[in-house]
């Protein structure tokens, strides 16, 4: 553990399956700090906004939604947050294919934005931190110290999340896996507001070919070197 005041905040971001949710798990227990998934908050709003059937409400309407929306931050396992929404522990629903493909429809509003970057700006006063998503270097919090951005080939990445899925589910079909993220990569890249992009001082980290523990090292080394 580094016991140093100055590093406080790192952000990972990247493309889907990277890694950025293993790598920054383990990154932050062996540096004792938080870890925190932004992806989550987009996922649990997209699964409120499907249960509402509030898919084809105006950016307004979705924006006003996510405004009343509570979201609650507990500490799940080692550091880890899960999210709360409206009270309800919503976590092992968020990963099913209906979320996969919506959540391009709230992502991409400025107005939901809003309400989600500020309450991760909130998190991040409270202590020592890694928070992974997509754009945590470039606007969430651009005075972390250190940014990391995560890469991979389409197809190491389609490679880790068909096992991943085939970990949870017997029906799963490599193809709608691969075309599900490049469709998803292609939305988060191309929308307007806070796209998907390195920060001009990330670290780009390219991880085809290195196991988790290589990675996390790599970022491990990093973090020391600030505190030099
Ligand atoms: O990281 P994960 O795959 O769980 O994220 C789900 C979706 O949430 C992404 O595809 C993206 O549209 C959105 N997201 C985002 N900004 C973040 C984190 C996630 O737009 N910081």
């Amino acid at each position: 553990m580094i016991d140093n005041l100055k590093l406080k905040l790192i952000t990972l971001d990247g493309p889907v399956a990277v890694g950025k949710s293993s790598v920054g798990r383990l990154l932050a227990k062996r540096l004792g700090f938080s870890f925190f998934d932004t992806g989550l908050m987009y996922r649990a709003f997209t699964w409120k906004v499907l249960r509402l059937n509030a898919c084809h409400d105006s950016e307004e309407g979705l924006s006003h939604l996510a405004n009343i929306t509570k979201f609650d931050f507990v500490p799940c396992q080692e550091g880890f947050l899960s999210v709360i929404l409206d009270g309800e522990d919503v976590s092992s629903k968020l990963f099913c294919p209906e979320i996969e493909e919506r959540v391009f429809v709230v992502s991409k509003v400025a107005g939901v934005r809003q309400v989600m970057v500020s309450k991760q700006r909130k998190l991040a006063r409270q202590g020592r931190l890694v928070m992974a998503g997509r754009d945590i270097g470039t606007v969430v919090l651009p005075w972390a110290e250190l940014k990391i951005f995560l890469t991979a080939s389409v197809k190491e990445r389609a490679e880790r999340r068909y096992k991943e899925l085939l970990g949870r589910e017997k029906n799963v079909d490599y193809s709608i896996v691969l075309a599900n993220l490049k469709e998803r990569d292609e939305n988060d890249s191309r929308r307007g507001i806070s796209p998907l992009k390195p920060d001009a001082h990330a670290i780009i980290i390219d991880t085809d070919g290195l196991a988790l523990e290589q990675v996390v090292d790599k970022i491990y080394k990093l973090a020391e070197g600030l505190d030099d």
